[in-house]
């Protein structure tokens, strides 16, 4: 089923942005497939929407986005296969219930299993591509397929996969471990991640990706004076000067424009060329 003028933006994470002109959120992989054969525009394929600004002028064409119909996870001996609509913390909680060790970093991160791998999401040291065997996908011309981890070129916050394909599942493995070992570790990071992270506010993650070179983003932010900045309803956030958030009333524009502020005072000031974490879709 397709749904006209869908308010994503104000269903993202951040709470702003535009509506999507056409949503199809498909039941299957088949549907999904048979849709992708015969529609040869626009698409922009979206998840749980934890890592995105939805620009203010909306999303033309079509947007996908894979939700509970994709949301399985079994568990394979020491494997989880997780469908891309699964959230990350619906998958480490079915690690560590089955004695799974090594998947517990996915507690943390928001968001949904098909973002997780366009993202090669991490924390704490380990990332989805440390743990990945492989993921199912459809191809833009919709076929139905299995590909390895070496035909998606995984690197820090980014994944790089055959142009155009849709994930659907992913396939992880971890260790047998046991259960209490994995939990406790779980809840450290859940403490430290309370500590440390402005989890309550609207915000995207991480704003830019760490620059190569002895600086951390959220450092480089503050040389330049980002976290004094305040652009309409968006700032940096008082907790962590690399979490972008809408206070209240931001419009996507705002958020951007903050963004594009400090990009631009880091290349001005160091010479560093900050890359966004956060992806940007839609019209201004
Ligand atoms: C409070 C907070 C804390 C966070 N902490 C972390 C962290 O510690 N580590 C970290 O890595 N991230 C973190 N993030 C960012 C975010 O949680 C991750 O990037 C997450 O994996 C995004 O998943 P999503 O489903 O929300 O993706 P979306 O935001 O919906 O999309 C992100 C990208 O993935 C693509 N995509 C989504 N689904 C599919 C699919 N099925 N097939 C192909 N492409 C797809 C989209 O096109 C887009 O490019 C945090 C975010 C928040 C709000």
């Amino acid at each position: 089923m397709i749904i006209q003028n869908a308010s994503l933006g104000k269903e993202s994470w951040f709470g702003c942005g535009g509506n999507a002109d056409q949503l199809f959120r498909p039941a299957n992989a088949d549907e999904l497939a048979e849709f992708l054969k015969n529609h040869d525009g626009e698409i922009t394929v979206l998840g749980g929407l934890a890592n995105t600004i939805i620009r203010d002028g909306g999303i033309r064409g079509v947007t996908i986005q894979l939700g509970k119909e994709f949301s399985g996870i079994k568990v394979l001996g020491d494997y989880i296969e997780a469908g891309a609509g699964a959230l990350n913390g619906s998958v480490a909680a079915a690690a560590v219930k089955a004695g799974i060790g090594g998947l517990e970093f996915l507690s943390g991160i928001p968001g949904c299993v098909g973002g997780a791998l366009r993202m090669n999401a991490g924390a704490y040291g380990t990332e989805v591509k440390d743990v990945l065997t492989g993921v199912h996908v459809v191809t833009r011309q919709g076929e139905i397929k299995k590909l390895v981890p070496e035909q998606l070129h995984m690197t820090y916050r980014h994944t790089d996969p055959p142009k155009g394909v849709i994930f659907t599942g992913a396939i992880f493995k971890g260790r047998r471990e046991d259960y209490e070992t994995v939990k406790a570790r779980m809840n450290e990071i859940k403490i430290k991640r309370n500590e440390t992270q402005p989890i309550r506010e609207k915000t995207g993650g991480s704003t830019f990706a760490n620059p190569s070179g002895e600086l951390k983003a959220w450092q480089v932010v503050q040389k330049v004076g980002g976290h004094e900045l305040k652009i309409g309803g968006a700032q940096m956030s008082p907790m962590h000067s690399n979490f972008m958030i809408n206070t209240g009333d931001a419009t996507a524009a705002d958020l951007e424009n903050l963004g594009d502020e400090i990009r631009r005072r880091a290349k001005e000031q160091l010479g560093i060329n900050l890359r966004w974490e956060i992806n940007i879709v839609g019209e201004r």
